[in-house]
């Protein structure tokens, strides 16, 4: 029998056509001579051994074949149920042509036509008809999860409600957590709480894979969450719960109520804030701006822009500033306007960055009136960074910080290309979906994305290899800063704010042992401080490559 020790010292054995079918323990055609003696092969395999590498190199030639991202995602899924390791090599190797397809922006698209290209399920369905089994359901997973990506789908991307097709994203970010930061694949669940769905094209499509009923609302909606979260926890005991793509009436009070209860964050709300600060780190590197002196003008406030001021405000703090005087340098501008003390009509999230201002009704208005050194896009409204917001900018600012992070790209708020042309190349800018390189009189500009993939690997690893009970306000700040050390001249010396991607490993290494550190400093760690936190870090990170 074929031996493998999992990530919890459990041994997974198999041989025969079995082995071949068990994508965890599936070599393809690498199983060497003796391998195929020793587990009952013979038969079933072509004579010629190919290397690992050698069958990442005929994944790659089929994939390049592909002309439609989708297609290519599907395939990347197949290969996934086939051969883990090797799905995980192709993604590590070639993680800046391989990001866009198992995340943002393909998996966009994978979500809306999830039922039409479904081969195989990944991760757990919970749906509201399973009120009182879900520790029962829990325990059919195999494995003793360890980091559980969440979402009831409601708010995918800047795509609105995909009901249960939403799953595409927590398999994505799990995917990511194991490319990115060597998350050992057997600890990842991905989880789809299909609560219902209010998008009446869904409900009307044959192929919708989940409930026919609208969302469950108020509480019924909250006890089933309630009863996944205390099964989740009482199932993998120190489980990482990671909420994602949540509305915002949902997103803000879920992370209030469970994050002092379990080790949990919600990535749009808090994954996206530190990457944001940590882009605005290396934008002030190169223009030489002080965080106290900025002025942020957010278009959207919701999730991550309130994510966002909330984390900016508290390093400003850091830096000197009393809470009212960092508040009053965010600013937002959402649906119906400027967000101003004199509005009635703010939910609550809102209310800390609604200032004393006249009423604003356009950006365009707002930038002129407030002169914001930043403007951040996270309104999923595409096209919204115009020509002439961006003239203004750069007219205001000598040097404009400009990040358009919504996603799809469909929802950029503009392209890199705009950004650079209709600032003069004085734009420091950061996009949420990826763009190619931009030349402009003579310069080529590499602009790189400000995606929660720089992050949210690296906080679930130190949380994890820490044992942390809780996931803490300070972990992300540490995340941004050390983030942003990473950055090199070389990297600034091109406009790029972020790393390269191919870096990522190493940047989640070093991310998760700020957090580990961060945890075992705070008395959040669930087991005593190892000598060398790094090491530790590192010995727990998967290698696909055999
Ligand atoms: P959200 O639904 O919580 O917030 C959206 C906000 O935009 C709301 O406040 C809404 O009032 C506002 N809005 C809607 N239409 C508007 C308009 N025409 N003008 C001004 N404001 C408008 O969503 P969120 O979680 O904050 O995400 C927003 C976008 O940011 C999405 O596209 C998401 O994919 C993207 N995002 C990107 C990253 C990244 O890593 N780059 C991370 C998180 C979110």
């Amino acid at each position: 029998m074929y031996e493998k020790t999992n990530p919890n010292g459990s041994t997974a054995t198999s041989s025969g056509l079995a082995l071949l079918r068990d994508p965890a323990l599936n070599r393809g055609t690498g199983f060497s001579e003796a391998e195929r003696d020793k587990y009952n092969l013979r038969g079933f395999l072509p004579p010629h051994i190919h290397t690992q590498e050698e069958q990442a190199e005929r994944v790659l030639e089929r994939l390049r074949l592909l002309t439609d991202p989708l297609e290519k995602y599907v395939a990347l899924n197949a290969l996934h149920d086939r051969n883990e390791s090797l799905f995980f090599r192709v993604l590590c190797e070639n993680i800046d042509e391989m990001q866009p397809l198992v995340y943002t922006p393909t998996v966009g698209l994978a979500c809306q036509r999830f039922g039409h290209i479904f081969q195989r399920p990944r991760g757990l369905f919970i749906g509201a008809n399973d009120r009182g089994r879900i520790a029962q359901l829990l325990r059919n997973w195999p494995y003793r999860a360890g980091i559980i990506v969440v979402t009831d789908g409601e708010r995918i991307l800047g795509l609105g409600d995909l009901g249960a097709n939403g799953m595409g994203i927590p398999v994505g970010k799990l995917s990511l957590y194991t490319a990115c930061a060597g998350v050992h694949p057997q600890l990842c669940l991905p989880v789809m709480l299909d609560v219902g769905c209010n998008n009446a094209a869904m409900l009307e499509d044959p192929f919708y894979v989940g409930l026919r009923q609208r969302r469950l609302v108020g509480a019924a909606y909250d006890e089933l969450m309630e009863e996944f979260i205390t099964a989740a926890t009482e199932v993998f005991p120190g489980v990482m719960v990671q909420f994602e793509d949540f509305a915002n009436h949902n997103a803000f009070r879920l992370l209030k109520k469970y994050r002092d209860r379990i080790c949990t964050f919600n990535d749009d709300i808090q994954g996206t804030a530190a990457v944001a600060l940590a882009g605005i780190f290396s934008a002030l590197r190169i223009n030489g701006g002080k965080l106290t002196e900025q002025k942020l003008l957010f278009l959207g406030a919701g999730e991550a822009a309130t994510g966002i001021a909330d984390l900016v405000v508290t390093a400003m703090m850091a830096d000197g500033l009393t809470e009212s005087a960092a508040r009053q340098r965010c600013w937002a501008v959402d649906s119906r306007g400027l967000v101003v003390k004199s509005r009635t009509d703010l939910t609550e999230h809102k209310l800390p960055y609604a200032h004393d201002h006249a009423p604003v009704g356009d950006f365009l208005g707002a930038i002129k009136a407030l002169q914001p050194t930043a403007i951040v896009g996270v309104a999923a409204v595409g096209g919204t960074f115009t020509q002439a917001v961006l003239e203004e900018m750069a007219r205001i600012n000598k040097q404009p910080i400009v990040f358009a992070l919504s996603n799809p790209t469909s929802k950029a708020e503009c392209t890199a290309e705009e950004a650079y042309r209709w600032t003069k190349g004085r734009a420091l800018f950061a996009c949420g979906s990826p763009f190619d390189p931009v030349k402009f009189e003579g310069n080529t500009f590499v602009p790189r994305q400000g995606n929660n993939s720089y992050i949210f690997p690296g906080v679930g690893l130190g949380a994890m290899v820490s044992r942390s009970r809780r996931i803490s306000d300070e972990m992300f700040m540490v995340a941004a800063q050390t983030l942003a050390q990473l950055v090199t001249q070389a990297d600034l010396g091109q406009g790029s704010l972020y790393p390269a991607l191919p870096r990522i490993r190493e940047v989640s290494a070093h991310i998760a042992t700020a957090v580990a550190e961060c945890a075992y400093k705070s008395g959040l760690a669930g087991k005593p401080k190892p000598d060398d936190v790094a090491a530790d870090v590192r010995s727990q990170m998967f290698d696909p490559n055999y």
